[in-house]
């Protein structure tokens, strides 16, 4: 198994904390190129995916991480936080991505035998991989991403509809848990809300069991990009200047058509469809648990838990967990504390904990989910790959 490592160049293992998860990244490089993807802004789409780190290190990487955690703060933090392979490649689409994903996830797997895994991809899945993925991860979730925007945004990945048989092979597959990414949701692909009934209705068909209804981060760097391609689409440029108008310099944008999100979201309760504006809470409801990222906690319930289409008993699920745990003030404030290294008097609240300092986007990702409370730092030092800003300042 060790004959494709043949060009790999030894590195450190890539783990971000991105905001549902922690990231594995040892292969970077998409072979797609997909209009709105964040990885256009470095170059990555539309390339031959390459080992940018040693694969046999993920387990001992994501060893220390763990250790780092629990020696700063005493939280064991290996069922807390999940963990998705590929994020700057899609591990589906490529044989190497194939053998790579096995391999890594087995070995994950063996180490931390309750992590919730994960992996997001616009790839074919066939039984025979279904089958091998079962026998490595034993349980683990599928995020399918489907735009429905169709080949012309999407150049290299397989029709949306080659996706969806995957999902129905997943459904029929124990052990596989199919969700969905609905991103982006733009009004070209969703023109009207008979389309997005259409739509839930072809996921439940495929046995989707939740979808994540979120926009695209539109940092500088993806803006200047959206610049550069503005002329290819309308939607794109409806989307620019829908941006620009609210004079936004850092947002997430769905879609041009501010509607397009309330049909889908309409019609899911309707269908008795699981949609979330979180993907964290499909995550939840995927793995049959509260809420683990600080979504119900205020004042982020309001933006985060209350717009999604959540069904009643995941609701229920997340008010026991908040009733029954209210963690005490100064249990957080030792956490936070320890974790970064300062004084207890710059932490001040409970829900939001307001921090009278600065933090790196990932610790504050991390925190969250550590002590289930929105934080509000001073300012967040952007540190995350897809919010680079342009000429890398
Ligand atoms: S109740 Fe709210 S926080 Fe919990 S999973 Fe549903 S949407 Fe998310």
């Amino acid at each position: 198994m060790k004959s494709f490592y043949t060009s790999l160049q030894p590195g450190i293992v890539r783990i971000e904390h991105h905001p549902s998860w922690l990231a594995v990244d040892v292969i970077q490089g998409c072979p797609a190129s997909c209009e709105y993807c964040f990885l256009n802004t470095q170059s990555l789409t539309a390339s031959i995916p390459r080992y940018t780190a040693d694969p046999s290190n993920v387990v001992e990487e994501l060893d220390k991480h763990f250790r780092r955690i629990q020696d700063k703060t005493g939280i064991n933090a290996e069922e807390i936080i999940p963990i998705c392979f590929g994020n700057n490649t899609d591990l589906l689409l490529t044989k190497l991505g194939q053998e790579s994903l096995l391999e890594q996830i087995g070995s994950v797997r063996h180490r931390f035998s309750k992590a919730i895994l994960i992996v997001v991809t616009k790839g074919k899945l066939n039984k025979d991989m279904a089958k091998r993925l079962v026998d490595c991860a034993g349980t683990m979730v599928i995020v399918f991403s489907i735009s429905f925007l169709g080949q012309r945004y999407e150049q290299g990945a397989p029709h949306w509809h080659e996706r969806l048989k995957g999902m129905q092979i997943a459904a029929g597959t124990e052990g596989l848990i199919p969700v969905h990414y609905w991103r982006p949701a733009t009004s070209v692909s969703t023109p009207n809300i008979e389309t997005a009934a259409k739509q839930i209705q072809m996921l439940k068909d495929a046995g989707s069991i939740a979808s994540s209804l979120i926009g695209l981060a539109i940092g500088p760097g993806l803006g200047s990009y959206y610049r550069d391609s503005v002329e290819r689409t309308s939607e794109l440029r409806s989307i620019m200047s829908y941006y620009r108008l609210l004079g936004l310099k850092s947002s997430v944008v769905t879609t041009g058509n501010p509607e397009v999100k309330d049909w889908i979201i309409n019609e899911a309760y309707g269908a008795k469809y699981p949609i979330f504006v979180n993907t964290s809470c499909m995550i939840s409801y995927a793995s049959k648990q509260p809420d683990y990222s600080a979504a119900y906690s205020l004042p982020r319930r309001y933006k985060r838990c209350h717009p999604s289409a959540c069904p009643p008993i995941q609701r229920y699920i997340c008010y026991r967990c908040w009733e029954s745990s209210k963690t005490p003030s100064d249990k957080v404030q030792n956490v936070i504390s320890r974790y970064l290294g300062i004084s207890p008097k710059k932490i001040v609240g409970n829900a939001p904990v307001v921090l009278e300092t600065p933090i790196k986007q990932e610790d504050l990702y991390c925190l969250q989910m550590l002590v289930l409370r929105s934080i509000e730092p001073t300012k967040i030092v952007r540190n995350m790959a897809w919010l680079i800003k342009h000429n890398g300042k």
